[in-house]
This record gives structure tokens, C-alpha cells and sequence, in this order.
């Protein structure tokens, strides 16, 4: 007999940086979606900025404008909720304020689309809140094609203007987007990006359509879709690091030889004797935890110190000199409300003192200690290769890195650009690309299949108007957190209002 299912309802995060096609996203995402039998909502998390003209100021002249507007407007709306997920929250809402039914009953066959996710805050609210009913999509798209679809939107209000002019505001908007490194609540998607359990490739319009429409095959069920080999690496790469012990974070890597054949895995964690890194099982055990701290902050410290120190000899103010140098560097690196001078300087990113090899390092020399070529292999890593590792990779031969996690401050593009070309493709140049696809987080709940054909032994097919979500759980209990994070939500107005008050 066959058992009677329920749609459950979706949701969808759409973690995207700016100057992404998202309008044809969002509607290659809601024409799959019908396919199969949903009924997609657009959630839009700009919609709480816009229907508050009394904290957000959003008038704007220009497209440029609009975007600094409505970017300054998120950031603050995050420092006075003193919630860096606010925007997440307001979205949540959204989808109670439509339904009457809402807290007792979900829209059966809803698809919410939540766009779009600029802070892990976000992700992880909403994760907490729709636990395996939520999937997210990272939109990736290179660069130059976000400048010029971004110069197109600019056109809009600035005709005349010269062509070189609005390149420059595409990129300075885009800067900002990516990484707001100094600013304390400011959107930082990158962070976000490798929570997602898909990432389209949003290139150009024939490759959203065909992420879009694999996505749906993926994720709805189709019985007979496999890996690509890119995402069989990535895959692999993100269990290898989860064997590192690291006080910072996992990374992990793979490399594939010429052939696509598996030549070595690495992770993150301290070199041992006689080649390769600690396991558990090592005696002595010196992985970093074990000595109890991180080598690479503690001679930072030290070099912050020694050069304060230095510097109270007649550089520095009578009050400041009197300080003794550990105070000194106390001060200058506090990261709290009140922000020490060097907390974000270029010195506070040296990454060269770590005692471990990082994953990619780790990648190569096991392949040197094992003899296997690593010339013209791929290597796939969860974290784009540092510029210490970026000079292994070519000089081992490697032709191409993929990484689900780009980096768009490294420095490998200013040391390496003679040999590394980063998002695209050039001769003599080992490409680094971020990688598309099934993600490590989704590969499991897409690719573990039981049996795929019926009791006379014909193989399962995929029928579309009666496909069914794999990664939905069938008793839902989101219900209850979603309305006990709008309970939050009144703080979160009522901050915006005392805000408002003082102005
Ligand atoms: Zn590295």
C-alpha cells in the first residue's frame, strides 16, 4: 500500500554576494520548484528596512546610492538590535504575519525563499529554527561577471556617465559587500558561504539554469543522481579535515592526479616525526592542545610587544611611554566595544608562526613521502590555499585548486601572479576556482541511496509531479522556535525605538 505523504514545507537561504544575477536565480529557482508540485514565497529580509522609514533612512538618487544606503541600513539595524541575525529574524516573521493558521498549522507545499543571507548569524538562526526543513545556496559567480552585471544596474540612473567611472563604483560596492572586515557589525557572507549545502554557478544564464535545474533533480529525489568528480573531491577534502585538532578551525585537502586518480589527503594539524602528522595514538602527543596554546597568537604578541616597546623611546606619547610594553600591546590589540589600533592591522594576520602544516602542505608532502606525482593533478581544499601554501601547489605541478570557501583579501593574487590565475582561466597559470555543486554538507543527504528499483527488478524513474524533498523530516517541530524567536523581535523594535528616541 502506499503510504499517503504530506508536502512538508521548504525553505531556502540564498547566501549570495552582491552583483549576482538573483532575479533569474530566484526565478529558475520558483519555475523548478513548481516541477515539482511546490508553491514558491519569496521572502525578501530588505522588507523590514524598507517599511521603516522612521529608523532607516533608504532615499536614494543614484543605484549606486541605493546600495550604500541599504548596506549601512543592515549594519545598523544589527548595532542597535545588538543582533547580528536581526535581518533573519524580521524574515521569520514574514512568514507568520501571511498565514492566519500560523503557529499551529505549516502551508503544506510552501517553498519559502529566503533571500538573501549576508551574516552566519543568519544561517545559523534559521538553522536552528528550521533544522533539516532548510537548505542554503551559496550563488557563485566570478567577479568580472559581477562587475558587469552590477555596471548595468548603475546605468540605470547614471547615463552619460563615463564607463570607467561606474567600473570603479561596481568594484567599490563590491568591495564592500564581500568583506567589511573593519566594521564591527557588517555583513561578512563569506563566512557564510560554506554553510551551504549547494552552490550554483551563476556565471552566466545557461549555467544558473543548469545548476538550478540540478539542484531541484538533487534535492527532490531523482534516484539516479551521482557525484561529479569535483564534488566526490570536495567531499573527500572536507572529511580529511576533520581529523585536524586545531585550535582555530578544520581545513582539509585533496589531491587528484592527471587522471583523476586519489593521490593524497591532508588536514591541518602538527608534523610528527618520521613523516606525516600526530594521530591520537602518537607518544609523546605534542599537537597544539595538548601544549595548551596557539604559537602563531603567542608570537604575535610578542612581536606587537617588542615593537611598542621599542617605539617608547622618544615615538610615542609621554602617557603611552610610561606604560610598560605588555600594556602597551594590550591596549593596542583590544577587540572589544572600544577597538585598539592594531586589533585589525595587517599585523594582526600573520599566520607564519603555527607549528601545524596547513592542509594543502600537508597534501603535497605525503605525496612526496609516499612518491606519488602530483603534476598536473587538482587540488581541492575547504578554505582557498594561503600564500604559503599557494607556492607548494606550484611548484608540485598542480594545474588546478578548487576551494568552497574563497578568500578575496589573500594575498596570492598580489605575490603569485605570474603563475596563479584566480577565477579565471589563463595559459601558463594554475587556476584557482571556487568550487560548484553538491557541497560536503549536502553530499551525504543527496548521494546515500537505498534500493533504486521496484519488486520486478526495473529500475526506479523520476517523476517530477510526485517527487518528494529528501531532507525534510516528516514531524516538523519548528513551529514552537519560530515563535519563540519572535518573541525576540519585540526587543528588536523596541531598541530601534528607544534608538530613534535619542535622535
Ligand atoms: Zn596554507
Amino acid at each position: 500500500m502506499d503510504k499517503i505523504r504530506i508536502r512538508p514545507e521548504v525553505f531556502f537561504g540564498l547566501i549570495s554576494p552582491i552583483g549576482v544575477d538573483l532575479d533569474l536565480v530566484q526565478s529558475e529557482l520558483s519555475e523548478g520548484l513548481r516541477r515539482v508540485s511546490f508553491t514558491p514565497k519569496l521572502i525578501k529580509l530588505t522588507d523590514f528596512l524598507r517599511e521603516h522609514p522612521e529608523w532607516f533612512d533608504l532615499r536614494f538618487e543614484t543605484e549606486f546610492q541605493r546600495y550604500e544606503k541599504f548596506i549601512q541600513a543592515g549594519n545598523r539595524f544589527c548595532r542597535v538590535s545588538k543582533r547580528r541575525d536581526a535581518l533573519a529574524v524580521t524574515g521569520i516573521a514574514q512568514i507568520y504575519r501571511d498565514q492566519e493558521d500560523r503557529p499551529n498549522v505549516i502551508a503544506a507545499g510552501a517553498a519559502y525563499i529566503f533571500r538573501q543571507l549576508k551574516r552566519v548569524e543568519e544561517v545559523k538562526t534559521l538553522r536552528e529554527v528550521y533544522g533539516s526543513n532548510i537548505l542554503f545556496i551559496g550563488c557563485y559567480s566570478p567577479k568580472r561577471s559581477r562587475v558587469r552585471n552590477l555596471v548595468s544596474i548603475l546605468l540605470k540612473s547614471e547615463r552619460g556617465t563615463d564607463a570607467n567611472e561606474l567600473e570603479a563604483q561596481a568594484l567599490k560596492i563590491i568591495g564592500i559587500d564581500e568583506n567589511q572586515k573593519d566594521e564591527k557589525d557588517g555583513q561578512r557572507f563569506l563566512d557564510a558561504y560554506p554553510h551551504a549545502d549547494f552552490i550554483i554557478d551563476c556565471t552566466d544564464p545557461t549555467t544558473i539554469r543548469s545548476s538550478v535545474s540540478r539542484f531541484i533533480e538533487c534535492f527532490f529525489g531523482h534516484p539516479f543522481v551521482s557525484p561529479t568528480r569535483d564534488e566526490h573531491g570536495m567531499y573527500l577534502a572536507q572529511t580529511a579535515s576533520l581529523r585536524s585538532s586545531d585550535l582555530s578551525r578544520q581545513v582539509g585537502a585533496a589531491i587528484f592526479g592527471a587522471n583523476r586518480e586519489i593521490v593524497s589527503l591532508g588536514c591541518n594539524e602538527v608534523p610528527a616525526y618520521g613523516g606525516g602528522t600526530y594521530w591520537l595514538d602518537h607518544r609523546p602527543d605534542a599537537r597544539d592542545f595538548q601544549l595548551g596554546y596557539d604559537s602563531n597568537a603567542r608570537i604575535r604578541a610578542d612581536m606587537i610587544r617588542d615593537l611598542l616597546g621599542r617605539l617608547r623611546e622618544g615615538w610615542l606619547s609621554e602617557d603611552y611611554a610610561a606604560k610598560s610594553p605588555e600594556e602597551l600591546a594590550t591596549e593596542a590589540l583590544r577587540d572589544d566595544e572600544e577597538q585598539g589600533p592594531l586589533a585589525r592591522a595587517m599585523i594582526a594576520d600573520v599566520i607564519e608562526y603555527g607549528r601545524m602544516v596547513h592542509a594543502e602542505m600537508n597534501a603535497i608532502t605525503d605525496a612526496a613521502r609516499f612518491g606519488r606525482a602530483t603534476k598536473d593533478g587538482t587540488l581541492f581544499c575547504t578554505t582557498m590555499p594561503c600564500h604559503m601554501c599557494t607556492k607548494l601547489v606550484v611548484a608540485a605541478g598542480i594545474k588546478e585548486v578548487q576551494y568552497l570557501q574563497p578568500y578575496y583579501k589573500s594575498l596570492v593574487r598580489e605575490l603569485y601572479e605570474d603563475s596563479v590565475a584566480i577565477d579565471e582561466s589563463l595559459p601558463n597559470r594554475v587556476r584557482f576556482r571556487p568550487f560548484v555543486g553538491v557541497t560536503p554538507n549536502g553530499f551525504r543527504k543527496v548521494f546515500e541511496k537505498a534500493r533504486r528499483k521496484n519488486n520486478q527488478d526495473v529500475a526506479d524513474r523520476w517523476n517530477p509531479t510526485d517527487a518528494f524533498p529528501i531532507f525534510t523530516t516528516g514531524y516538523p517541530s519548528y513551529l514552537n522556535t519560530e515563535s519563540n524567536v519572535l518573541s525576540g523581535l519585540d526587543e528588536l523594535n523596541d531598541r530601534m525605538q528607544q534608538e530613534a528616541g535619542k535622535g
